[in-house]
């Protein structure tokens, strides 16, 4: 490949930088995150942004994890330059597909005595290591193999005895890279073990395979997820071992649990089509991800993938931990459901809809009432979830009303109120929000109560619950003859006083008065 790195400056002229995914299981949000930053840092240098599959685990592969990885960056909207469906000058952007060139990559290695091959047996593996325990040394491979002569590896490998390829690393070497997010990182060399390169599979292990694809594929800059930063030393000696200039390296901090300890399934380490199902929106997903790690240096914590890219540098990615806090993301997710068109979300708020049997199809119902039942909620629900559970009682009449606010406002005394407002309503020549709450004013007047002794009790009787949307859009929304059935329903529910007490005893100023 082309070296991206200027002779004088030694830095690149370009940026070319990797998603480089196992798929060994769904795509959970710390993937989602690594494959963000590395495309927002792409974009902001007008680079370019690789997927490639790293599939060269054959026993934790899983079929299905790929599709679900594409579909998660579909669904985030981060699309690639490169990658397995677009063909780039360096594919394939497979790994499996690429086992021939890390044999040889292997190979070479050993010729030139960077390698070795080592034919020792799992079992005598699982001894060495028992005796390690017992010995309380951690030791990694104690490098027998590294000590055959050729006539010794000619013989087993004329036997056809597996075997598999390791690292010779060096004794007594500093292994020293910088990262571009945490500084300079030493590593004795006596920690490190002969890694494995090539397995007995004839598969490569990820660390040749990522070494490699890195190079091969003119990778500049690696933005990966912390939890490899004890595999750099490792690469970094491959990387000489071939003569290689290695790319920049640049590890994103670990993402905790509110509570500081590892993600769990319910905080975080659910799968980004989770997030999907449970109501998240992706441009939501997209800038609260952004900020687990990153912020743009003006305390802004609300914007599009635009301003993000913009305003995209390595430089103010933190090294401190960041912590997932769903209830930020569902603040964030509500600002943006608040702020989205309600036409875009008919879609996936109908589907709810439909699968609830709350409409059949959308054309049995009015579009224009969908919308206007979405545009009225949106702005007061936190996933599209919520939105739609929220609508219901646009769909069908309340059965069960909310028992605390049913004992507060069905009360003997709201049973006239409740009157004088459906006799108003039938009444009302014009039928809108308008009216109605001129209706409500005038009868504020007239029965010199406060606007919420009329407000509670409607609300309740043409809802079930005790909050939402204003209750004159409410009621214009669900039309005259809807909200005539409900309250005379709702009447029939309501004992009737005895005598007529007076309004003063009442608790007053319980909230929305007209
Ligand atoms: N295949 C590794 C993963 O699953 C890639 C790590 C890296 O970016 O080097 O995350």
């Amino acid at each position: 490949p082309e070296n991206p790195f200027h002779e004088d400056t030694d830095m690149p002229d370009f940026v070319r930088v990797r998603f480089a995914p196992s798929p060994t299981g769904y795509m959970h949000v710390g993937g989602a995150r690594t494959a963000l930053f590395n495309y927002l840092f792409a974009r902001h240098h007008g680079g370019t942004f690789v997927l490639r599959i790293e599939d060269t685990d054959r026993n934790r592969f899983q079929a299905d994890a790929e599709k679900e990885i594409f579909s998660s960056l579909k669904w985030l909207g981060l699309d690639w330059d490169e990658g397995p469906d677009c063909n780039g000058s360096y594919g394939p952007y497979v790994q499996s597909q690429r086992v021939e060139l890390y044999r040889k990559y292997a190979e070479e290695l050993v010729e030139a005595g960077f390698a070795y091959r080592c034919f020792c047996s799992p079992d005598r593996l699982d001894q060495m290591r028992k005796s390690q325990d017992q010995a309380r040394i951690s030791g990694g491979y104690d490098r027998k193999c590294r000590a055959l002569s050729q006539v010794e590896v000619e013989r087993n490998l004329a036997k056809n005895f597996p075997h598999v390829i390791r690292l010779k690393v060096p004794d007594d070497r500093t292994v020293v890279f910088t990262d571009e997010i945490r500084g300079e990182i030493a590593t004795r060399s006596d920690l490190l073990d002969d890694q494995v390169l090539m397995k007995s599979d004839a598969y490569p292990t990820y660390h040749l395979a990522n070494v490699v694809d890195d190079h091969l594929m003119g990778i500049t800059h690696i933005l990966r997820g912390d939890e490899w930063i004890s595999s750099t030393p490792r690469h970094v000696l491959l990387y000489e071992a071939f003569g290689w200039r290695p790319p920049i390296f640049a590890h994103l901090p670990v993402i905790l649990a509110p509570g500081g300890g590892k993600l769990s399934k319910r905080h975080g380490a659910a799968s980004v089509l989770d997030y999907r199902k449970g109501g998240v929106l992706p441009e939501a997903l997209v800038n609260f991800l952004a900020l687990l790690g990153w912020a743009p240096g003006n305390d802004r914590e609300l914007m599009n993938i635009q301003e993000m890219v913009s305003e995209f540098e390595l430089k103010r990615v933190s090294a401190k931990a960041s912590v997932f806090d769903e209830q930020k993301l569902e603040w964030v997710n509500g600002h943006y459901l608040a702020e989205k068109d309600e036409s875009l979300l008919l879609n996936p708020v109908s589907a709810l809809w439909r699968e609830w049997g709350w409409i059949q199809s959308e054309a049995d119902q009015e579009k224009e009432y969908l919308l206007t039942v979405i545009r009225l909620l949106k702005v007061r629900s936190r996933r599209v979830t919520e939105l739609a559970q929220k609508a219901e009682y646009f769909f069908n009449d309340p059965v069960d009303f909310d028992a605390k606010a049913a004992r507060k406002h069905f009360k003997p005394e709201s049973s006239g109120r409740l009157r004088r407002i459906l006799d108003g309503i039938e009444e009302l020549k014009e039928y809108n929000a308008h009216t109605i709450e001129a209706l409500f004013r005038e009868l504020v007047e007239t029965l010199g109560v406060s606007g919420g002794k009329l407000i509670h009790p409607t609300r309740l009787a043409v809802s079930g619950v005790s909050s939402g949307p204003g209750l004159f859009e409410i009621l214009e929304t669900l039309g005259r003859d809807v909200v005539k059935r409900r309250l005379s329903r709702a009447l029939d529910m309501i004992p009737e006083p005895n005598h007529n007490p007076p309004d003063q005893g009442e608790i007053s100023g319980e909230g929305d008065g007209v």
